[in-house]
């Protein structure tokens, strides 16, 4: 099916979009992986796209104790950055979609577009990152946790742009992005994002955050809060389990039913916890 007509603005600058963002119906195309389909099904019909996708001053990776990553930056290039204390961003965009998809998307398209089962949602939910979000009345940062509304709904306004996100790094964590998919290249039927810090046979710190669970990334403070200062025994690790599948009701579909959703999650949270307890 072809999108309905549709005008075009491509600025030369962030500042050109905002105004042109200010003045017009406009919305914002990055990478289109996610946009041009919704064109495509006429579930949008914006009066303008406003191409930001080859727009340079996005297009970054800028290490330090906090990785700021612009909003254009291409989900290939992380997959081929390893940014130290970040390593689970590497992990995360090497997993999203397939080489076309990574070659095009944008990780503030991905973020943008707010898909209940979109990788990066959970990623930078667990990394407590900020967003940064510019219009013509300046700049604001939103924290991850505030930014996912519900379902493609985030605390983006239509004349908004995210400018880039910034992350805090995780230096001593054992960290791992798991998801389970029916095919290759899918979205996750669940995804789990995994930080954890061992001391001297402690678990000092830890975050979870799992995709494809409700309409939001979901961050179970219960478990995480269970998992401190433990031993990692089976026996902590079974009760994580549980209370991370604690007062969650994860969709059925045509990819699995609710119950089985919960039961992966559980599922993913042992697999990836033993996993980390027997890294060095
Ligand atoms: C076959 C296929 C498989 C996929 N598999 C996965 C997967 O496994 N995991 C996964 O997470 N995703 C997957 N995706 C989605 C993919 O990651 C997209 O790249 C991503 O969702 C959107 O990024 P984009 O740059 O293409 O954004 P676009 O499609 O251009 O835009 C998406 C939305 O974000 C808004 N937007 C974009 N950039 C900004 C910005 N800077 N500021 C404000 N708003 C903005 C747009 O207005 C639009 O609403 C898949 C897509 C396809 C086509």
């Amino acid at each position: 099916m072809y999108p309905a007509q549709v005008g075009y603005y491509r600025p030369d600058s962030v500042e050109e979009a905002l105004d042109f963002l200010d003045n017009n119906e406009g919305k914002v195309l990055a990478g289109g992986q996610s946009l041009i389909p919704m064109l495509k099904l006429r579930i949008l019909k914006p009066k303008y796209l406003v191409d930001i996708g080859d727009l340079k001053e996005l297009s970054f990776i800028r290490e330090g104790e906090v990785v700021s990553i612009g909003a254009t930056t291409r989900h290939s290039e992380l997959a081929s950055r390893k940014i130290p204390g970040l390593e689970i961003v590497q992990e995360t965009a090497s997993k999203v979609g397939d080489i076309q998809v990574r070659n095009m998307g944008t990780v503030g398209g991905s973020l943008g577009n707010a898909d209940p089962s979109a990788d990066y949602p959970a990623l930078f939910t667990a990394l407590d990152a900020t967003m940064v979000i510019r219009s013509k009345k300046g700049t604001r940062e939103v924290k991850a946790g505030d930014f996912f509304k519900g379902a493609f709904t985030t605390a983006l306004e239509p004349s908004d742009i995210l400018e880039q996100i910034k992350v805090p790094t995780y230096k001593g964590y054992r960290q791992a992005y798991r998801k389970v998919v029916r095919r290759a290249g899918d979205f996750a039927l669940v995804g789990l994002a995994l930080l954890l810090k061992m001391e001297a046979g402690e678990v000092k710190d830890v975050r979870i955050s799992f995709t494809g669970v409700g309409e939001r990334p979901h961050r179970p403070l219960e478990a995480e809060n269970a998992l401190k200062d433990t031993k990692l025994t089976d026996g902590d690790v079974s009760r994580a389990m549980e209370l991370a599948v604690k007062g969650v009701n994860p969709p059925s579909d045509s990819r699995g039913s609710s119950s089985y959703r919960r039961e992966v999650m559980k599922r993913l949270l042992k697999n990836t916890l033993e996993e980390m307890r027997g890294a060095s």
